[in-house]
């Protein structure tokens, strides 16, 4: 429950008006404009200033994306996906970890506990019924693979993601296992994927060993 106290903004302002507060606080000037910089005609001209000396500079890159793919960085962080473990189970074991470390709020999980009486599941407590990720909330940070504490989820070196709706874009627990079994049919495994001994994921995935390296785009699946 929030504190009502703590939202009442004439408590707030007569806090603000405490001597001891007044001296804590540092209240800053805004840069006064001419007239000139109202008309924004320096500016203007600074801008066209810059294009031209690009432009006859022949320095200029144009990328020809998609026409000619642009070279991804091995870090690169992209598309997510949800690991498998050896059984080809969601390696993730609903801990939470990423949905509460994530600071836009784009993971959703529902954990339920792994059937009991199923020997497939008996080193389980817990799997994640549901995993959703809203992949245009999402801004590609890293701190949910950073979280993980058994390298179920990475980031992807795929980036050309699309799609016609919002709903599409929510990758669910399959779309996310798709992502995983597209990337290692590719040999494209994330590069902290083959990081060392930092737990299960490090292990260099066998469809991967030889493969030749990463083309830097794949399908999402
Ligand atoms: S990359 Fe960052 S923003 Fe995106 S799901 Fe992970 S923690 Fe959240
Ligand atoms: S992906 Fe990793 S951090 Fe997130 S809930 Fe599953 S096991 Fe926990």
């Amino acid at each position: 429950m929030s504190d009502p106290q703590k939202n009442d903004p004439q408590k707030n302002e007569a806090q603000m008006n405490k001597p001891s507060a007044k001296k804590s606080v540092k209240w800053g000037e805004a840069p006064k404009m001419s007239i000139l910089d109202a008309l924004y005609l320096p500016a203007i001209a600074s801008g066209l200033a810059t294009a031209v000396r690009h432009a006859v500079s022949g320095k200029a890159t144009t990328r020809q994306y998609p026409e000619v793919e642009p070279e991804i960085p091995p870090n690169y962080r992209g598309v997510h996906r949800l690991n498998r473990d050896e059984a080809g189970r969601v390696k993730c074991v609903a801990c939470y970890m990423c949905q509460t470390a994530c600071p836009a709020n784009c993971i959703e999980i529902i954990a339920a506990p792994a059937p009991k009486d199923d020997p497939h599941w008996k080193d389980r407590d817990k799997f994640p019924a549901t995993f959703t990720i809203d992949e245009l909330r999402c801004i590609y940070c890293g701190m949910c693979e950073e979280a993980c504490p058994v390298d179920a989820i990475e980031l992807t070196s795929i980036y050309d993601l699309t799609g016609m709706t919002r709903e599409e874009m929510i990758f669910d627990k399959e779309k996310l296992l798709s992502v995983f079994d597209e990337t290692v049919k590719s040999g494209q495994d994330p590069v902290r994927t083959n990081r060392g001994n930092l737990g299960p994921a490090a292990e260099v995935s066998p469809t991967a060993k030889g493969a030749p390296p990463p083309p830097g785009r794949g399908k999402s699946g």
